[in-house]
C-alpha cells in the first residue's frame, strides 16, 4: 500500500491517470476503507460525489461543518443524503464554539485574523480526521487558481502528512458544468446566484465582473486559500 511514509519521488512522477473513473478506482483499490473524501458540497462535488458513487457506493464522505456556512450549504449536503443513500457522510466540528472563539480571541475573528480562524474551524478537524486514514480526496482542479496549478492526481501531502487524491485536476470548469446538467446533479443552489466558488457566508461574496473563480473569497485580505491544501 502507497503511503506517505513509502511514497517514492519516481512514483509521483511517472503515475498518470488519463482519467478521473481510472484514478478513483486505482485510489478505493490501494486504500478500500482507508480513505474519506473531504466534501464541500461546491459544483466540483457534485461531479465527484456522482463518481465516487460509481465505484464506491457506501464511500467515506466527510465535511468539515464550521459552523458559519450558508444554509444552502446544509440544504446541498441533505440532498446529497437523499440521493446517495449509501454513502456514509460525517460532518466534523471544532472543538472550540463560536462563543469559546470570540471569548478567546475577539469577535469575528475571520475579519481581524482569517488564516487563525481556518486553523481553528477547518484546519485542526481536517487534521484530526485524517488521522483515522491513510489517504484523502479533493476536488481541486488545476484551472481553479494558481496556487493549485501544481495539483497532481496524487499529491504527498506534507500538511496533514498523508496522500492526496484529485480525481478532477484536468477539467475545466465548463466541462464540471456540462456533467452536472448531463446527469441532473443536485448542485449548490448559490451557484446560480453568482457565486462560483462556496465557503463560510462571512467570507463569501459573489463575484462580480472579470474576478476569477475565487475572488469572493476572503475580500480584503491577501489570502486565497483557506490552508487545507497549503504546504
Ligand atoms: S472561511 Fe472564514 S469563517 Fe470560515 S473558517 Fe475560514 S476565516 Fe473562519
Amino acid at each position: 500500500m502507497l503511503t506517505y511514509d513509502s511514497c517514492p519521488e519516481e512514483l509521483l512522477k511517472t503515475i498518470s491517470f488519463k482519467e478521473s473513473m481510472e484514478c478513483l478506482k486505482w485510489a478505493y483499490k490501494e486504500y478500500g476503507e482507508e480513505i474519506v473524501y473531504a466534501c464541500s458540497f461546491g459544483a466540483e462535488s457534485s461531479v465527484l460525489l456522482h463518481l465516487i458513487s460509481k465505484i464506491k457506493p457506501n464511500a467515506r464522505i466527510t465535511f468539515i461543518d464550521t459552523s458559519l456556512h450558508f444554509k444552502e450549504t446544509y440544504e446541498i449536503l441533505n440532498e446529497v443524503k437523499e440521493k446517495y443513500p449509501d454513502f456514509q457522510i460525517n460532518s466534523i466540528y471544532t472543538s472550540m464554539s463560536l462563543e469559546d472563539q470570540a471569548n478567546q480571541y475577539g469577535e469575528n475573528l475571520w475579519e481581524r485574523n482569517p488564516n487563525q480562524c481556518c486553523q481553528i474551524r477547518k484546519i485542526e478537524p481536517l487534521k484530526n480526521e485524517l488521522k483515522k486514514y491513510k489517504a484523502w480526496i479533493s476536488g481541486l482542479r488545476k484551472s481553479q487558481s494558481e496556487t493549485r496549478a501544481n495539483i497532481e492526481y496524487i499529491n504527498m501531502d506534507h500538511k496533514f502528512k498523508t496522500i492526496k487524491i484529485c480525481p478532477l485536476i484536468h477539467w475545466n470548469w465548463e466541462e464540471v458544468w456540462m456533467y452536472i446538467k448531463v446527469h441532473d446533479l443536485p448542485y449548490h443552489e448559490l451557484h446560480d446566484k453568482g457565486y462560483p466558488s462556496i465557503g463560510c457566508k462571512v467570507c463569501t461574496k459573489p463575484v462580480t465582473g472579470d474576478g476569477d473563480l475565487r475572488s469572493g473569497r476572503w475580500l480584503n485580505h491577501q489570502k486565497t486559500e483557506c490552508g487545507l491544501h497549503m504546504d
